[in-house]
C-alpha cells in the first residue's frame, strides 16, 4: 500500500523545504522528495551558500594582503591555503544543509531521498538506489520545486575540467592562472571576484554592452570601474564561439562588432544564466504545461494547469532568487490552506555579493517609464557617509526613486559597502508603501551606513543635510 500525505514536495532547495516547514505548520502531512543525499537544494550546496562563503574567505585574503596598510595594520607573509578554504566553505554548507534536515525532524516532515516521478495528480514514484524498488507515495497535493540548473552554451559545451559552470568554480583545487568567465550576471562577476582576489587574471566576456543588465544601468558601470580597479577585465559586446583545448587549458574564440579574436585561458567558467530543470519528473506527461522556455506555468496560487499540482521557485517564471522562490512556495501552501498567501513582486530584493556590492529592489528609472509614472530621484554618495569613511570604503551610493505625484518609494539601488544588509530597509519601506518622506523622517543610529539611505530620502526633496 502507498504511502499516504496531505502533501509531497518535490525538491528540497529553499523553495521545497520552506513550502514543506509551512505546510507542517498548517497541519499538513508532509513529505519532501530530495535526489541528493543532503537537503537545501542548489542554495546551499552548490549556489547562494558557497559562493557567500567564498567571497567572505576571499575578501579577507585580499583585505589582509592589501586592504589593511591604510587602517595602519602591516601583515607580512600573508599566503593562501586553499584547501583549508575550500573546508572552511564545506564546513558552513554543512551545517546549513544539516541544519535543515533538523528542521524537518522538528516539523515531522518525512524525509524520503530518490528521484521523483509523478505517476499521476495524487501518486509520486520515488527512485533511491538502483537496486531498490520504487516506492509510491499516495498524496492530496503536489508541489514542484525542482529548482534549476547552469545553463550551457552549444559553442562551450561543459565538460567539467576546462569548461565550467559554477558548481565546479565553487571546488576548484588550486587556482586557476587565467580564468576566462562568461557571462557578466551575478554569478560570473561573484566567481570572477573570488578567483582574482584569490590570484588568477579574470577576464569577463558578455554579450550585450553593459554588466548586470538587469540592474541599474549607472551603478553598474561604476560596479564595473570597480571591478576594473581590483584587476578584472571586461569585453563587453562580445560572444565566445568556439573553445579548443590546449596543454595548458582551453582555447576561445571570441567575436565582437565583426572582428574575431583569441583568448587563452586555464578554465573558461560559462555562467550565461539557469535554465528550469523538470527533467526525469515525468510532469509533461501527466499534463502540466510548460512555456516556451521550459518553465512551469502557474496561475497567481501557484496552480498549475493540473488541479492538485502545484509548482514554486526556479522551475517557473521569474526571478531565480532564493528567497523569491521561499516566498512562493510559503504563499502556495497557505492558499491550499485556505489563507491568502501573497508575493509582492515589486519588493523582491536583488543583489550582487561583489565589492562594493550592488543591490537593487523595486523599480528601475526604465522600468518605471515603461509604466508611464514620473520620478524625484534622490542620491548620496557613500563619499559622505561617515561610516563608509571609517571603514574605507566610499565607493558608490544610494538612489532612490519616489513617485512624482504621491512620493511613494517606487525603487531603490544602492552600490556600497554591505549594500546587502542595507537594502532590506528599502525592501520594507517598499512593502509597506513608505512614501521617501516616512523614511527621511526615520532615526538612523549614527554612524551607520544606512545613514546613505535616510540622505537619499531626504534627496529626494532637495534636502540631504551631508552633501
Ligand atoms: C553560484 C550561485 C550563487 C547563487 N547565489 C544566490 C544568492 O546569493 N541569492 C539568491 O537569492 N539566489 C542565489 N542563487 C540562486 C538560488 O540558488 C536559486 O534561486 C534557488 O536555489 C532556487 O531555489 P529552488 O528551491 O527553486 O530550487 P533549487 O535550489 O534548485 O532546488 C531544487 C531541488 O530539487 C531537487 N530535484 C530536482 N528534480 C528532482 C526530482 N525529480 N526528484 C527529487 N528531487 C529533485 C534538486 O536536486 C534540488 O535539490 C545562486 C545560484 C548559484 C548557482
Amino acid at each position: 500500500m502507498a504511502d499516504q500525505f496531505d502533501l509531497v514536495v518535490i525538491g528540497s532547495g529553499p523553495g521545497g523545504y520552506t513550502s514543506a516547514i509551512r505546510a507542517a505548520q498548517l497541519g499538513m502531512r508532509v513529505a519532501c522528495v530530495e535526489k541528493y543525499d543532503t537537503l537545501g537544494g542548489t542554495c546551499l550546496n552548490v549556489g547562494c551558500i558557497p559562493s557567500k562563503a567564498l567571497l567572505d574567505s576571499s575578501e579577507h585574503f585580499a583585505e589582509a594582503r592589501e586592504g589593511l596598510k591604510v587602517h595602519g595594520v602591516l601583515v607580512q607573509g600573508v599566503q593562501l591555503d586553499l584547501a583549508a578554504m575550500m573546508a572552511r566553505k564545506q564546513r558552513v554548507v554543512r551545517g546549513l544543509t544539516q541544519g535543515v534536515a533538523s528542521l524537518f525532524k522538528k516539523n515531522k516532515i518525512e524525509r524520503v531521498t530518490g528521484t521523483a516521478r509523478l505517476v499521476s495528480a495524487h501518486e509520486v514514484a520515488v527512485q533511491g538506489e538502483p537496486a531498490e524498488p520504487a516506492r509510491t507515495l499516495a498524496t492530496e497535493r503536489i508541489l514542484i520545486a525542482t529548482g534549476s540548473k547552469p545553463a550551457g552554451l552549444k559553442t562551450l559545451p561543459f565538460d567539467g575540467e576546462r569548461v565550467i559552470s559554477s558548481t565546479e568554480a565553487l571546488s576548484l583545487t588550486s587556482v586557476p592562472e587565467r580564468l576566462l568567465v562568461v557571462g557578466a550576471g551575478a554569478i560570473g562577476l561573484e566567481l570572477g571576484s573570488v578567483w582574482a582576489r584569490l590570484g588568477s587574471r579574470v577576464t569577463v566576456v558578455e554579450l550585450l554592452d553593459r554588466i548586470v543588465p538587469t540592474m541599474d544601468h549607472g551603478m553598474g558601470k561604476q560596479l564595473q570601474s570597480a571591478l576594473k580597479k581590483q584587476g578584472l577585465t571586461f569585453r563587453l559586446e562580445t560572444s565566445a564561439t568556439k573553445v579548443e583545448r590546449t596543454d595548458a587549458g582551453v582555447r576561445v574564440t571570441l567575436e565582437s562588432k565583426g572582428e574575431s579574436f583569441v583568448e587563452e585561458a586555464s578554465i573558461v567558467l560559462v555562467a550565461v544564466g539557469r535554465r528550469a530543470y523538470a527533467d526525469e519528473l515525468g510532469a509533461r506527461e501527466v499534463g502540466v504545461a510548460f512555456d516556451e522556455r521550459g518553465r512551469i506555468t502557474v496561475d497567481p496560487h501557484f496552480r498549475t494547469s493540473v488541479p492538485g499540482i502545484y509548482a514554486i521557485g526556479d522551475v517557473i517564471a521569474g526571478p531565480m532568487l532564493a528567497h523569491k522562490s521561499e516566498e512562493e512556495g510559503v504563499a502556495a501552501v497557505e492558499h491550499m490552506a485556505g489563507q491568502g498567501g501573497h508575493v509582492n513582486y515589486d519588493a523582491i530584493p536583488n543583489v550582487v555579493y561583489t565589492w562594493p556590492e550592488l543591490a537593487s529592489v523595486g523599480m528601475s528609472e526604465e522600468d518605471a517609464a515603461r509604466r508611464g509614472l514620473t520620478v524625484q530621484i534622490g542620491t548620496f554618495p557613500f563619499a559622505a557617509n561617515a561610516r563608509a569613511k571609517c571603514l574605507g570604503s566610499t565607493e558608490g551610493g544610494v538612489k532612490m526613486l519616489a513617485d512624482a505625484g504621491t512620493d511613494r518609494i517606487l525603487g531603490v539601488h544602492i552600490l556600497g559597502p554591505r549594500a546587502s544588509d542595507i537594502i532590506a530597509e528599502a525592501a520594507l519601506a517598499i512593502e509597506y508603501g513608505a512614501s521617501s518622506e516616512d523614511v527621511a523622517h526615520t532615526v538612523h543610529a549614527h554612524p551607520t551606513l544606512p545613514e546613505a539611505l535616510k540622505e537619499a530620502a531626504l534627496g529626494v526633496a532637495k534636502r540631504s543635510i551631508n552633501i
